[in-house]
């Protein structure tokens, strides 16, 4: 076994040349060929990418104060790096990927005068596969709060697990199941900021059938935009033209925000329609109104079992109140902690959520309508403020 003075930097010198061959291996005929055990010799590609990829900001564009990159570095480096590390270490060391990256970043930095920026305008691949420098737009982050007005749309872009969106008879050609609120965001976007693609993080989700009146927050990146300032209000006008989905308060944020918005998590108001298997009286409003303050124990829905860990929650109502009510129907709202499943608050779920409504009230207990009335998350403003 021998490797080149990259793949051995990279595995902390582990070998005490750059070529070298293990006591054991050393007469097996692959140190002859003197090829690296790791890369086959590609990494030393570096130094050569390292000058075009110079030239290239230098020249190309010097009008840019920064730069970012990313390596593509082929998957079978990786399996035979964790053979090395089996063999020659205890524990692992860093990775090649991170050590040629930090190599890159630096070299380049002292060569061109330009600052690293893991959010910079330009970003530089480098594809040690075929030893090719490629270049394209830093990604732009777009902060802002949805509004779901209809039913029917799913979150994120969900496609035809048959066809894989090519369109075929399980999806009636559509390529897809549910039109989706990714796609209502990000398609003008896509287009103001002249981008190849995009993706929606947000902060939680609803349920397909659900709504949402309250707006919640997300960010969407844009991939390699063309453009990189454009009038967001006249997005948020093309985006409430389709009636299904609004946006509010877009602004530009850097990259960190993804990690902010998907980790954080509110506490929320939900308005919800119930029909119920009998005619509730005022008793029964009562016992309704009387579950605030309780704490629910919610075994991992059915409807979600497919797809979740099967796991107890502990979840606080913090209030609840009957709004409407006549006959079998009900409207009420609820404000819960984050993560409450609200229709099983509802329904019991064969008793699998306790205490609920359905139990409660001795009769079943449907939800036929849900909408996201409020969601307690002024903190995002104060960050925004404060870093942005
Ligand atoms: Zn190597
Ligand atoms: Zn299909």
């Amino acid at each position: 076994m021998q490797l080149c003075d990259i793949c051995n930097a990279a595995n902390g010198n582990a070998f005490e040349k750059a070529i070298i061959s293990t006591d054991n291996e050393s007469d097996n005929g692959e140190s002859k060929s003197n090829k690296c055990y790791i890369c086959g010799n590609l990494a030393l590609q570096t130094d050569k990418m390292l000058a075009k990829a110079t030239e290239l900001l230098s020249a190309e564009m010097p009008e840019a104060g920064s730069f970012s990159i990313s390596s593509n570095i082929p998957k079978d480096w990786i399996v035979r790096e964790d053979r090395v590390w089996d063999e020659k270490f205890s524990k692992k060391t860093e990775s090649i990927k991170n050590s040629i990256n930090r190599r890159i970043i630096s070299s380049l930095a002292k060569a061109t005068n330009k600052t690293y920026k893991t959010d910079a305008e330009y970003r530089i691949i480098f594809d040690y596969k075929n030893g090719k420098i490629s270049t394209e737009n830093g990604a732009v982050f777009v902060f802002g709060r949805y509004k779901k007005i209809v039913v029917g749309l799913s979150q994120s872009r969900w496609k035809c697990n048959k066809c894989e969106g090519d369109g075929c008879e399980k999806c009636d050609g559509k390529g897809k199941y549910y039109e989706s609120i990714e796609e209502r965001i990000g398609d003008p976007l896509k287009a103001a900021y002249e981008a190849n693609d995009y993706v929606l993080h947000a902060s939680g989700r609803e349920d397909v059938d659900a709504t949402n009146s309250a707006g919640r927050i997300f960010v969407i990146e844009i991939k390699n935009p063309k453009k990189r300032n454009v009038e967001l209000d006249r997005v948020t006008k093309e985006i409430e033209t389709g009636k299904e989905v609004s946006v509010s308060d877009l602004r530009a944020v850097p990259r960190k925000f993804v990690e902010i918005i998907t980790e954080s998590h509110f506490d929320k108001s939900y308005k919800a329609g119930i029909e119920f298997g009998k005619e509730i009286s005022k008793e029964d409003i009562e016992k309704i109104t009387g579950l605030t303050g309780k704490t629910l124990l919610q075994k991992t829905p059915k409807r979600v079992a497919h797809r979740r860990a099967i796991l107890v929650r502990h979840r606080k109502i913090k209030d609840i109140g009957v709004l409407e009510s006549g006959g079998r129907n009900a409207i009420v709202l609820v404000t819960a902690e984050a993560g409450t499943y609200i229709k099983e608050l509802i329904s019991g779920d064969d008793g699998r959520t306790e205490p609920s409504i359905a139990a409660l009230l001795s009769t079943s207990a449907k939800c036929t309508s849900l909408d996201v009335a409020s969601i307690d998350d002024g903190f995002i403003d104060f960050i925004i403020e404060k870093y942005v």
